[in-house]
């Protein structure tokens, strides 16, 4: 915070419509004085030694900031480029993806009733990028699982239980079969659940947790749901689907001292610079965003009138249904804000 009372936080817009959808943000922040600055900087990766590198001063921005909100980045496709957003998340250990799902009343789909929320582990798993050929035709992928990252990322799931008020905490996992690495992950959230008596804590199958979910989403409002990474990488867009797809979803990039706020969707670059895309993910984003921050009041605002907006149907982007632009729907939300 500075001497000025406002928070400095990055601003990473990202490209296609990252820009469109960052503008709408501040218009919106700036309508409900909500107390920050923004410093935006540029990520475009840059090529060193073969390895694909985020631009230094982005690295200290948001290692000054703490706090960043960052717009869909495109992967460049070809050799010697790792995932930006893959970056990012290795640079700032970003070691919990907190994805919420609540239905949005006015965008109609099969359910009405899903309020769910997703933690994710964010380093190790699948996706330790251990792979390698044992001989021709044959190919080893390594599932790291370590009790160190297990723990972290199950303790912030229980933490983040207590705070946001859900009773339950749930593990989703396949311990029946990788009964080592799955089986760690499960005994350590036993020893973690020891520590939070208040939330009560059990453990489903991921396959009967699909099964389950897309049967009837309602029982799975009172839980956080924790797990290894592949796993929440595919149940979240599971979950996203049950509210009506990527567009309406936000997420947080939880680490020890950085926080990295996301939509979860693209770069959109069918659409992009046409004044048509809809920021409703990288605004409930932010707001995820404001609650990590303290700012309740502030995020409690904002998302009424967000919600009013979408209710009424009235002002709402083409993927939605309606025929408004980006700039007139951000305009709508500014209106509702009182
Ligand atoms: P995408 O999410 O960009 O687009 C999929 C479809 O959804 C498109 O038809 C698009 O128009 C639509 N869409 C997405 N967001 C929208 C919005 N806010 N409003 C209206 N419509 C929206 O997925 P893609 O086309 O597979 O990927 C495009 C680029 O984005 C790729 O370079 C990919 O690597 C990158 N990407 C980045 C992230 C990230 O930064 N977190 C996530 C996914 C994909």
């Amino acid at each position: 915070k500075g001497n000025d009372g406002k928070y400095t936080v990055t601003l990473i817009e990202g490209d296609g419509i990252g820009p469109e959808i960052a503008q709408s943000v501040k218009d919106i922040f700036t309508a409900a004085k909500v107390p920050i600055k923004w410093e935006s900087v540029d990520v475009t990766p840059q090529l060193k030694d073969g390895r694909t590198v985020i631009p230094q001063e982005a690295i200290d921005s948001v290692t000054r900031n703490y706090v960043a909100l960052k717009g869909p980045l495109a992967t460049p496709i070809g050799k010697g480029h790792v995932s930006l957003n893959l970056t990012l998340r290795r640079t700032f250990n970003l070691f919990a993806n907190v994805r919420p799902c609540k239905s949005i009343a006015g965008y109609q789909t099969p359910y009405d009733n899903v309020d769910t929320v997703l933690i994710r582990e964010n380093t190790e798993g699948e996706y330790s990028g251990i792979e390698h050929i044992v001989v021709d035709g044959v190919v080893q992928s390594i599932k790291l699982i370590t009790r160190a990252a297990s723990e972290r990322v199950l303790r912030f799931a229980f933490q983040y239980a207590l705070e946001v008020g859900k009773p339950k905490v749930r593990v989703v996992h396949k311990a029946t079969i990788m009964k080592m690495s799955d089986g760690l992950f499960l005994r350590t959230a036993r020893d973690v659940a020891k520590e939070f008596p208040q939330i009560e804590f059990d453990a489903e199958l991921l396959d009967n947790t699909c099964l389950k979910m897309v049967t009837d989403p309602a029982p799975y409002a009172d839980l956080v749901l924790v797990m290894p990474n592949l796993y929440g990488d595919i149940l979240s867009d599971l979950c996203a689907g049950l509210i009506g797809g990527l567009g309406l979803t936000p997420s947080g990039n939880i680490g020890d001292e950085c926080s990295i706020f996301e939509a979860v969707h693209g770069s959109a670059p069918d659409i992009a610079g046409k004044g048509l895309a809809n920021p409703t993910a990288l605004l409930l984003s932010s707001i995820m965003m404001l609650q990590h921050m303290g700012l309740h009041q502030h995020a409690e605002q904002i998302q009424t009138a967000i919600f009013k907006v979408l209710a009424e149907g009235k002002t709402i982007t083409g993927d939605l249904g309606g025929k408004a632009k980006t700039h007139e729907y951000a305009g709508a939300v500014i209106k509702a804000l009182n």
